[in-house]
């Protein structure tokens, strides 16, 4: 589902990805972990076309993203182009972002509604169902100021899935909130999960990502130190980085 090669990024001066690889195949749950500044928020939103790649390659689903290869060499697709593939990749970032005028179910609506111009009665329902499936079928005329932050990402997970997303990238999705608000999260990530879609999720939370990760990556300073399944790399991490970042974090 997502074959990345040699990916890399920089910001001016400062190289941020040096040669990144990572094959995700449909239906997997890769985790990524790795300290502050190591670019992994820079690479999800490589994968989705919100930064420019400097070298290296990204296809989602065998889409080459961003551009396309003619006689050897890369052209830059147009916005409209770039916009399709990014409809096809659902993102949650750690603040959920909502628009705060409209209410719950508008929000769910709005990108299938205004972006993809599809008919409003069958939003409405896919919706309707996605706010049950997040649990918050009770709450759709609701604004997100009146939700609790646990509430609303649940939102933000429900209106990225209203766009039917080939694939979801999560950034953090639970840091910026209350302790006791990362389990509803966390289980709405786990059920689907199990319904088999194809999840990238950037996290600190190593429960999770043993439990339900098919993957893990560790990254530090711009590179992949080390992955394997989950288990192992938490279990008995090869690499002195990850051992060090670990220790940090269990
Ligand atoms: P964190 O765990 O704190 O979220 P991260 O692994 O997600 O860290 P990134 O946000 O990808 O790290 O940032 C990697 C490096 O790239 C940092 O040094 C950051 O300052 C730099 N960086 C990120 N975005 C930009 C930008 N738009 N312009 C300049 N530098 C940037
Ligand atoms: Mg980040």
């Amino acid at each position: 589902m997502i074959r990345a090669e040699n990916v890399h990024k920089s910001f001016g001066a400062l190289e941020v990805l040096k040669g990144v690889d990572l094959v995700v195949r449909p239906g997997e749950v890769c985790t990524i972990l790795g300290p502050s500044g190591s670019g992994k928020s820079t690479f999800l939103r490589c994968i989705n076309h919100l930064e420019k790649i400097n070298a290296g390659r990204i296809f989602v689903d065998g889409d080459l993203i961003g551009y396309r290869e003619r006689g050897g060499k890369l052209h830059e697709l147009r916005d409209s182009e770039v916009s399709a593939q990014r409809r096809s990749v659902g993102m949650v970032f750690q603040r959920f972002n909502l628009f705060p005028h409209m209410t719950v179910l508008a929000n769910v609506m709005e990108a299938p509604c205004g972006v993809k111009k599809e008919d409003k009665a069958e939003v409405r329902e896919r919706a309707l169902a996605l706010l049950d499936r997040v649990g918050l079928g009770a709450k759709r005329d609701n604004y997100p100021g009146q939700l609790s932050g646990g509430q609303q990402q649940r939102v933000a997970i429900a209106r990225a899935l209203a766009m039917r997303p080939k694939l979801m990238l999560f950034d953090e999705p639970t840091s910026a909130l209350d302790p006791e608000l990362v389990g509803e999260v966390l289980d709405v990530m786990k059920d689907l999960a199990r319904d088999g879609m194809t999840m990238v999720v950037v996290t600190h939370e190593i429960g999770f990502a043993r439990e339900v990760g098919d993957s893990l990556i560790f990254m530090d300073g711009g590179v992949v130190v080390e992955q394997g399944p989950p288990r192992e790399v938490i279990g008995n991490p090869q690499q002195e980085r990850t051992r060090a970042f670990l220790s940090k974090v269990l």
